[in-house]
């Protein structure tokens, strides 16, 4: 891709004028960013991935010295003799005014034995302007099946920047690094927050909210807002209140749950009182509760006029069964003949019979079960069409001991619905 714009020019210019990567920078790297293993096998005899060494260890601990070269190895209880491990880690460096995050691909191949082998590649970079604006000189992408492919014949120069750039520049930063005097004033000094580095360099030059945050050193935050800039639109009055009283969340993205389910029951959403709960989770899932019981009975209001609607016709359609029962010695069964009804067999029933409009089926007919004492067992759907029962369910739709006994019940009374549509 030729540089067209200013920018484009400048930054094709300083790509030129960057210098290998510092061999303290790999090492840093190859010791943070990759595993480091003790291959064990037949339960104590250990080699060094890092320098091949063998030696005994019986533990049971994780992880463990290398008496030869001194390095923590992770314990593995494996019969592999060869071991891959590839990573993406990145430098930050100012350069000619602008910023840069150089990132490289770690290779790290381990075999039973022998020291461990390193080859570094450095990828591609991305260039941000004073101004916010970016670009991205890179090697080629291969065409194929892995997205973050490159071709590394190819140099690094500018290309179209794609979405595979940012998401391979989401990585390790090595802590010795620069930054722009701007960006060194907005706050990006010692250790860095753990986010996008160059999301977060945007952010900062753009965005006096995160710059206030790294300002106070507020990491946390910063590494949730950088990525959920939505948040931030909605939470930073606040923020602002919570963090004037010294509150820091456990988890910023619960607490930004609970001051929208704050406002959603119109709490005042800067009162610490409300905004700086000692206990967060506990918070968050009460005010949760009552927002779904807002919810739920906001529902069930919005049913019930629905419901209304259809009132005449069920009188209509319905009436002429109005008071048939069905009962033996236990068992007392008879129509639901209000709307209401319906609803209330639902909820102490715990199943659909008014969510689902049976009210307004014209071809069948709801009753409710219950004993003698006028607790409900089951409820039942006769079906006018087929002159029989079509279902009967008990409390969540389960079926009780007396099912077979009531569906048989109310077969045996069929006539008597079939009659009384003849008369109506
Ligand atoms: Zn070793």
């Amino acid at each position: 891709m030729k540089p067209r714009t200013k920018f484009e020019k400048t930054v094709a210019a300083s790509n030129e004028g960057l210098s290998a990567i510092s061999p303290k920078a790999v090492e840093w790297a190859v010791k943070n960013v990759v595993s480091h293993i003790a291959f064990r096998t037949s339960g104590h005899k250990c080699t060094c991935s890092d320098c091949g060494g063998k030696f005994d260890y019986k533990g049971k601990g994780k992880s463990v010295r290398c008496p030869h070269c001194g390095h923590r190895l992770q314990v593995t209880d494996t019969m592999k003799r060869k071991c891959r491990e590839t990573s993406y880690f990145s430098t930050l460096e100012a350069i000619d005014g602008l910023q840069v995050q150089r990132v490289f691909l770690l290779n790290v191949c381990y075999r039973k034995g022998e020291p461990m082998r390193t080859t570094c590649w450095e990828v591609c970079r991305l260039w941000l302007g004073g101004d916010g604006k970016t670009a991205v000189t890179s090697r080629a992408r291969t065409i194929g099946y892995y997205q973050d492919s490159f071709n590394w014949m190819t140099d690094i120069e500018l290309r179209q920047m794609s979405d595979v750039h940012w998401v391979i520049s989401n990585t390790y930063v090595y802590p010795r690094y620069s930054v722009t005097a701007g960006l060194r004033r907005n706050g990006m000094r010692d250790r860095l927050p753990d986010c996008h580095p160059m999301r977060l360099a945007k952010a900062l030059l753009s965005d006096h909210r995160i710059e206030t945050m790294m300002k106070t050193k507020d990491r946390k935050a910063v590494a949730y807002f950088v990525s959920n800039t939505f948040e931030l639109d909605r939470c930073w009055q606040s923020y602002k209140v919570a963090s004037r009283h010294h509150y820091r969340p456990v988890d910023y993205s619960m607490w930004c749950d609970t001051v929208r389910l704050l406002e959603r029951c119109g709490k005042d959403t800067r009162s610490p009182r409300y905004i700086c709960p000692i206990n967060l989770k506990a918070e968050h899932d009460r005010w949760l509760a009552k927002v779904n019981g807002m919810e739920e009975r906001r529902r069930n209001r919005e049913r019930m006029q629905r419901a209304k609607e259809h009132e005449a016709e069920f009188y209509r359609d319905k009436s002429c069964f109005f008071g048939i029962v069905i009962s033996d010695s236990d068992i007392e069964i008879s129509v639901l003949d209000t709307i209401e009804a319906y609803k209330e067999e639902g909820e102490h029933m715990h199943h659909c019979v008014f969510q689902c409009e049976y009210y307004a089926k014209t071809d069948s007919i709801i009753l409710s079960a219950h004993d003698r004492q006028g607790n409900r067992i089951e409820t039942v759907e006769f079906s006018l069409k087929e002159g029989k029962v079509i279902q009967s369910r008990g409390v969540c739709n389960s079926n009780t001991e007396y099912h077979e006994r009531i569906v048989k019940l109310v077969n045996d009374n069929a006539h008597r619905f079939l009659e009384a549509r003849k008369t109506a």
